[in-house]
């Protein structure tokens, strides 16, 4: 049996990990379970999984939890620094799967437990990238992408011989406004930057999907988790979403992984890893596909893409930076305080006003995130006077 644990179990992501999980119950035991505060989602899972520990990071919502899951078993806890406890308990796998820098320390923790750490929490690898690299090391701690792009290339990627890799080629879908003018874009309303053409996901992810920042992180993401320089990763736009990532080596060889636009793919993947098990998904039809379309992104249409290559190039602290401002930002779009466009101005105004030194562990990498924050909300409320 494997010992698992899910951060962010009531995420899309971590539903998505929950129906593999269930699906073969005589293979997984379910260690613990977390959520913000979704006490009804995390206490049905929790039952269904027999799990032995269930913690809400806002202990307001653990009375609610403890009254859920009184007889159950399952043990419960509430606060941040108990999310931390649950992820430090050694298991064989865990999940990262709690949205934004908030899973940073979560994520420290999980790896400081030792297994393996599946990484689909994609903003502290952004801002704290060395930093998690370090501990994985040091701990000894196996980390796997989830994410669906880096999961790719983790399948294609030769780890004993990289010399041999050209470049990474990220695919991106572009979005529900791959084909908007920025005039139209202006006036895009929540409901439409959260449905995503290709993948049901979490209502951040959705909006860092159309404004292309998510291919942005993922760019970071990619320069973190593989031993290749920023300028051998291209991005290409392509629409269909079904080749999720390619290596090129240098000898004009290139390697794609493929598959369903379904979350539960990857994290099969890395759930079953170095072994395989099944999905429920149906197998690609490539007859009924017919083809495969790609374009360059838009470097005027969708500008998060060059600020997010820049903040890489620049390295320090400028990912992290790149990642609070856009968290605030998305944050309110998501409130209906500002408008879409702006949420790539506001990013690119908090990088021009902020440049500190580089963060060497997390808590200073937790002060610039957290300086990062403030101002970018102060440019949040300039917009919305
Ligand atoms: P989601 O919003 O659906 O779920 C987030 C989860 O984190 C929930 O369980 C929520 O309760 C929990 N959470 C939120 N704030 C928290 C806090 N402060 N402390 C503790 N827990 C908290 O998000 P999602 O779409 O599942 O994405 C999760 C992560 O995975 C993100 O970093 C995202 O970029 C990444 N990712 C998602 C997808 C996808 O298809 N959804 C694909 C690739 C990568
Ligand atoms: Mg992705």
């Amino acid at each position: 049996m494997k010992r698992i644990s899910i951060l962010g179990a009531t995420g899309s992501i971590g539903t998505s990990t929950l129906d593999l999980v269930e699906r073969e119950p005589e293979r997984f035991e379910v260690v613990a379970l977390t959520a913000n505060c979704d006490v009804d989602r995390l206490a049905a899972a929790a039952i269904r999984t027999h799990a032995k520990l269930a913690v809400v990071a806002d202990a307001a919502c653990l009375p609610e939890l403890r009254a859920a899951l009184a007889g159950t078993g399952t043990a419960v806890a509430g606060g941040a620094q108990a999310i931390c406890d649950a992820a430090r308990v050694d298991t064989d796998w865990t999940m990262s799967a709690i949205v934004g820098c908030a899973g940073l320390e979560p994520t420290m923790a999980a790896i400081e437990g030792g297994g393996v750490v599946v990484i689909a929490n994609k903003e502290p690898l952004v801002s704290a990238g060395e930093v998690i690299l370090a501990a994985a090391a040091a701990a000894g701690t196996t980390l796997l992408p989830a994410d669906s792009e880096h999961n790719a290339i983790f399948q294609c990627f030769d780890r004993d011989r990289p010399e041999g890799v050209r470049r990474l080629i990220l695919t991106a879908s572009g979005g529900p406004f791959r084909e908007w003018s920025t005039e139209a874009m202006r006036g895009v309303t929540r409901e439409q930057a959260v449905a995503h053409p290709n993948w049901t996901m979490g209502a951040k992810i959705s909006v860092d999907s159309a404004t292309l920042m998510n291919k942005g992180l993922e760019l970071i993401e990619a320069a973190r988790l593989f031993p290749v320089r920023g300028e051998q990763i291209d991005i290409i736009v392509h629409p269909q979403s079904v080749i999720h990532s390619m290596v090129e080596y240098v000898d004009g060889s290139i390697l794609a992984q493929l598959g369903p636009s379904d979350m539960r793919v990857p994290i099969a993947h890395t759930l079953a890893w170095p072994a395989r098990m099944a999905t429920p998904m149906a197998p690609l039809d490539f007859v009924a596909m017919a083809r495969f379309d790609f374009e360059a992104p838009d470097p005027v249409r969708f500008p998060a893409l060059a600020l997010a290559r820049s903040a890489l190039e620049a390295g320090g602290a400028r990912p992290a930076i790149l990642n609070a401002a856009n968290e605030i930002a998305v944050a309110a779009f998501l409130a209906r305080r500002i408008g879409f466009l702006e949420i790539a101005a506001i990013v690119a105004d908090t990088l021009a006003s902020y440049d500190p030194p580089a963060p060497g562990n997390v808590e200073e990498v937790l002060v610039v995130d957290a300086e990062a924050r403030r101002i970018a909300g102060a440019r949040v409320r300039d917009c919305v006077a």
